[in-house]
């Protein structure tokens, strides 16, 4: 199939890759110039773990182009995808539409006859409704479809996850719309018997929202168990595992942390309540989620005052990850973030590394001295932060990290080491769920 995408972030990016990689002939399209041209010189504007290899041999098969010369993206394109951002609009929390819309209306007179627009961003329920009517207001004549494919993928391990789907969901109206979406997925997903979820277009948008609330949720209640955890002297990992292990509950998700981040969960709840609050329902078990998330991200700085001795004015303070999670440069909504910024209102100087992240993070952070290298990063520190688990940051030498270090405070928000290895060390350990050495 010929297909366009417009948007090259991390959803735009590998998604039409992938659907390269299954053989159809897809050109990318971004408003932002400088993307594409980097994009052009074989460079990619995101960091995604295989993704260039994936490009580079799209690319040289001939399946795969880069422009911002939309019309010739579009004209002749059976699908069209839309996969640019919808933040929460600040101050708002709902999802701010704009960059939807706008990718609607510059597409609009450019389809080819039946063409299918596909919204893969994710999307408020109706929007799908409203993307239909701006496209009819534009176009004279011609038929055209609009359907909804949200994205499930993970940052980090999107390639697999979506080459490897555990469902696809498709929302359509109209066969055309059924016949091409159906043609597109069903063939690759044949073997592995991957569900194909056909619905409306209003239920395929609302169930992106939903999943990503349940999980946010499943998130927040083991993180909230880890607190209950640390003041009973049991440990959460230990916890989650028997928890887990029944099928009915799963193990995935049940990882105590410092709290979600990332581009995703913290904009999608928010977007999902203000969608009830409009239609006059109280969500309240995701209200509760996105309290108590908020309210954790900033219990993290205690955490590291209470490791310090109650008072991080004037100290160093050494924060190793800064990325939302591991394998992604994304710093968007990173619990880092609050982190820091509250450290630093408390008067600590902070320092920090991340192996990837640190050109966005710059951008992000103010007054955070950044290093490549994670011991330069802690030297004279009189703590250590653990903020994100990257392989790299794991096998840290923790003898050499102590070594360079003025106290031996180190404060483990992802539990990636053991404490029994980090007290050897000479470490004094806080963790996330495990029992609190008074
Ligand atoms: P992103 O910000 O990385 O990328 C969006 C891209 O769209 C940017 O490159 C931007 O320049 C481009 N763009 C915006 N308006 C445009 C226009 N009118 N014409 C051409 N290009 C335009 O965003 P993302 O992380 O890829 O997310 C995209 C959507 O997918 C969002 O709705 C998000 O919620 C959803 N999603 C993201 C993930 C994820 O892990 N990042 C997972 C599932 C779903």
């Amino acid at each position: 199939m010929k297909i366009a995408v417009i948007g090259t972030g991390y959803v735009g990016l590998v998604s039409g890759t992938c659907f390269a990689e299954w053989g159809n002939h897809v050109v990318y399209v971004d408003n932002n110039a400088e993307k594409i041209a980097r994009l052009n010189q074989g460079e990619l504007p995101i960091y995604e773990p295989g993704l260039d290899e994936l490009v580079t041999r799209n690319r040289n098969a001939g399946r795969l182009s880069f422009t911002c010369n939309l019309a010739a993206a579009v004209e002749d394109a059976e699908v069209v995808f839309i996969a640019v951002g919808t933040p929460a609009r600040v101050g708002h929390g709902d999802a701010d539409l704009s960059f939807v819309y706008m990718a609607a209306r510059e597409i609009a007179p450019l389809l080819a006859e039946n063409a299918v627009v596909v919204v893969k961003s994710t999307v408020p329920v109706g929007t799908g409704d409203a993307v239909e009517k701006i496209i009819a207001s534009v176009r004279s004549r011609g038929s055209f479809s609009v359907a909804s494919n949200p994205e499930f993928l993970r940052e980090g391990v999107a390639i697999h996850d979506f080459l490897n789907p555990d469902r696809v969901v498709i929302g359509v109206e109209d066969e055309n719309a059924h016949a091409v979406m159906v043609a597109l997925y069903s063939d690759p997903l044949a073997e592995a018997r991957t569900p194909i979820v056909l619905t409306q277009r209003r239920t395929s948008e609302l169930i992106k929202y939903a999943a990503n609330a349940f999980l946010a949720t499943k998130i927040t209640f083991i993180n909230e168990l880890a607190d209950l955890c640390e003041q009973v002297g049991t440990n959460v990992g230990e916890l989650a595992l028997g928890v887990g292990l029944d099928k009915r509950i799963g193990s995935s998700f049940l990882n105590a942390r410092p709290g979600y981040g990332g581009s995703c969960f913290p904009k999608d709840t928010l977007a999902l309540l203000r969608t009830a609050q409009d239609h006059g329902i109280a969500l309240r078990i995701v209200e509760e989620t996105v309290t108590a998330n908020e309210a954790r991200k900033r219990k993290m700085a205690l955490k590291v005052l209470d490791a310090v001795g109650g008072d991080v004015d004037g100290k160093t303070i050494a924060v190793l990850g800064l990325t939302f999670k591991p394998d992604t440069d994304d710093m968007r909504d990173a619990p880092s973030v609050p982190l820091i910024e509250t450290l630093q209102r408390f008067g600590a100087t902070v320092r920090g590394h991340d192996p990837v992240g640190m050109e966005n993070a710059a951008r992000i952070l103010d007054d955070v001295q950044l290093f490549d290298d994670p011991y330069e990063c802690a030297r004279d520190a009189d703590a250590v932060v653990i903020v994100t688990e990257w392989e790299s940051i794991r096998r840290i030498d923790l003898a050499r990290l102590r070594q360079v270090m003025r106290a031996p405070a180190l404060i483990d928000l992802r539990n990636a080491f053991e404490p029994a290895a980090a007290e050897a060390a000479g470490f004094r350990i806080t963790a996330i769920g495990r029992p609190i050495v008074r």
